[in-house]
């Protein structure tokens, strides 16, 4: 089934990356937010990322003309979802909140539609259960910020028919992604290797193994990861790490997921990484500068 028009729910960080990624690859697109605020800001982000590429030669103000054509906030989620072939929900990480998005998502979308979550860490068949179409619901993961990271996590879980990975892996490359497959299982693919990598580069720096520059580099420079496992927690986030590595432990019932004691000091400090200013690395001066961690 060709797509034509797609709906995205939730208009935040990555909800406007996926509607600007949405309108770019042709698509009539509906960006929808239950705050006009947050419609609002999302939009603005979109439109400055078109004019950050006009002003650098990547885009022309023709292509950012036809892409804004193609996208419109609503306000109203039974227009934003209504004749859509494709719709994507990116509202914050609560699963009660997921299961009643996915429940009135039924209701108001066409028979035919799919129904895509950008859930990074909840269970694709739960959400799926409190719909009655099961079979066309799927983890759509994407990376932020969206317009750039090239990849696109599909997750299925039991009941994902052939024909819901198909069109998602279609709509996929027309966004320009590399899709990849995994089964509905806590942490993907994704999260379930950066947190172990992160988590053991932890265990190496409380050891003194190495400075954390040091095994940064070793991961930079010996395996050309384009970051090393240290930078990239206080990227992500000390606590959102940790958060992930005991919803690991606990699914899996394995203490190789334990987040090591030195991850959970920072994290009770308040050394949450560059959000803050300070957590493996200190960052005020914008950098990734080398601090105690005593
Ligand atoms: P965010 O907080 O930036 O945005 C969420 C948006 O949803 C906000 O604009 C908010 O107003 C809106 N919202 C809240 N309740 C709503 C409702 N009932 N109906 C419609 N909109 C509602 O969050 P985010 O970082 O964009 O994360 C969204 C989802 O994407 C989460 O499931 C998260 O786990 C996942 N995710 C995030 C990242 C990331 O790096 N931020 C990466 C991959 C996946």
């Amino acid at each position: 089934m060709a797509i034509e028009r797609v709906a995205v729910i939730g208009a935040g960080t990555m909800g406007a990356g996926i509607a600007q990624v949405c309108a770019q690859a042709g698509w009539t697109t509906r960006l929808y937010d239950a705050f006009p605020e947050g419609l609002e800001r999302g939009m603005q982000r979109i439109d400055a990322f078109w004019d950050k590429g006009i002003a650098r030669g990547k885009t022309t103000a023709e292509e950012k003309a036809q892409w804004s054509s193609n996208l419109e906030a609503v306000s109203d989620l039974e227009k934003a979802v209504s004749d859509a072939d494709l719709v994507i929900e990116a509202v914050p990480e609560i699963p009660d909140l997921k299961h009643s998005i996915f429940s009135q998502l039924d209701t108001l979308a066409p028979s035919h539609c799919v129904l895509g979550t950008n859930t990074s860490s909840l269970s694709i068949a739960d959400i799926a259960a409190a719909t009655s179409r099961p079979e066309r619901v799927i983890g759509m993961h994407f990376f932020n910020p969206v317009p750039i990271m090239k990849l696109l996590e599909l997750v299925r879980h039991d009941s994902t028919s052939n024909a819901t990975i198909a069109l998602a892996q279609e709509a996929g490359n027309a966004m320009g992604k590399t899709t990849i497959l995994v089964k509905d299982i806590p942490g993907f693919a994704t999260s379930r290797l950066g947190v172990v990598l992160g988590n053991e580069a932890i265990r190496m720096l409380a050891d003194g193994v190495a400075s954390a520059k040091d095994i940064d580099t070793a991961m930079v420079l010996g395996y050309k990861h384009p970051m090393g496992p240290l930078a990239l927690t206080d990227l992500v986030g000390l606590d959102v790490r940790r958060d992930i590595l005991k919803n690991l432990q606990a699914s899996f019932d394995d203490d190789a997921y334990a987040p090591h004691p030195l991850l959970e000091r920072l994290v009770a400090e308040g050394r949450l990484g560059k959000k803050t200013g300070k957590g493996i690395y200190d960052w005020s001066s914008g950098e990734a500068k080398e601090t105690s961690l005593d």
